[in-house]
């Protein structure tokens, strides 16, 4: 047993391209999560930039217009779920397996739908953790590139549930200040204790930020740590534990 990783980038924004590029030249991959259309006005890459990361990395649906499903009634949110994986299938000419819940916000009617659609996994925002869970529709993450302060995680921590799991994970985000020793800590973290570590991100918060330069040397760190057949996209993760 050793680290595994695997990262996931939402919403499809244009920048998803750079990030593609510094991930293959680290030799890591990903899951890039992607809305047909983002109703919340940022750009989405065009269906010929879609096809040529799906090359290399896999491609998971976002619902159509990224849509939070717990704010829409249940006919609603079957178009969302099935209607963005639909035209994603169209542009990819394939199938998409994965599915993750925009901003994390769904109920357990919404997990149905997503089942009922043909996805055979789905990822959600909760955090702090170091492997998959028992539930193959709510996959949960570790940690989210984003410099939060200390307040971000003690309330998803609260409202998350799975505490006693979860604990050693809000330890290391609370004792560390800076965001990106917080990386750090929690990458460390997973590589002592054989678990697993999953990353996920918007790239343009990356942009935003400018930490491209950190991205790069954190991603570094993690290709000097992880075997390469511990590299994993979301759907080979689940594909691995479930
Ligand atoms: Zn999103």
């Amino acid at each position: 047993m050793s680290v595994t990783f695997t990262c996931s980038i939402d919403d499809g924004h244009p920048s998803d391209l750079k990030v593609a590029e510094l991930l293959a030249r680290h030799g890591l991959t990903g899951t890039f999560y992607v809305p047909i259309k983002n109703r919340e006005g940022p750009p989405v890459m065009a269906p010929s930039e879609i096809r040529a990361l799906s090359d290399q990395f896999e491609i998971g649906s976002h619902t159509y217009d990224h849509c939070f499903l717990k704010s829409v009634n249940i006919v609603e949110s079957h178009f969302q779920v099935t209607e963005g994986k639909k035209q994603l299938e169209d542009i990819l000419g394939k199938q998409v397996k994965g599915f993750c819940y925009p901003g994390g916000k769904y109920r357990p009617g919404d997990v149905e739908i997503v089942k009922a659609s043909g996805f055979k996994y789905a990822r959600t925002t909760v955090n702090l953790c170091f492997d998959v869970g028992v539930k193959p529709y709510e996959m949960p993450t570790t940690v989210q590139l984003y410099p939060h302060n200390r307040n971000v995680y003690l309330r998803n921590f609260a409202k998350s549930g799975d505490w006693m799991k979860r604990q050693k994970g809000l330890g290391y985000a609370m004792l560390e200040k800076d965001w990106t020793r917080r990386l750090y800590a929690l990458f460390d973290h997973a590589t002592r204790s054989n678990g697993c570590f999953h990353l996920w991100w918007h790239s343009k918060d990356i942009e935003e930020h400018q930490a491209w330069g950190e991205l790069d040397r954190f991603f570094s760190y993690v290709s000097t740590n992880v075997r390469p057949e511990n590299r994993l996209t979301n759907g080979e993760l689940a594909e691995r534990y479930f």
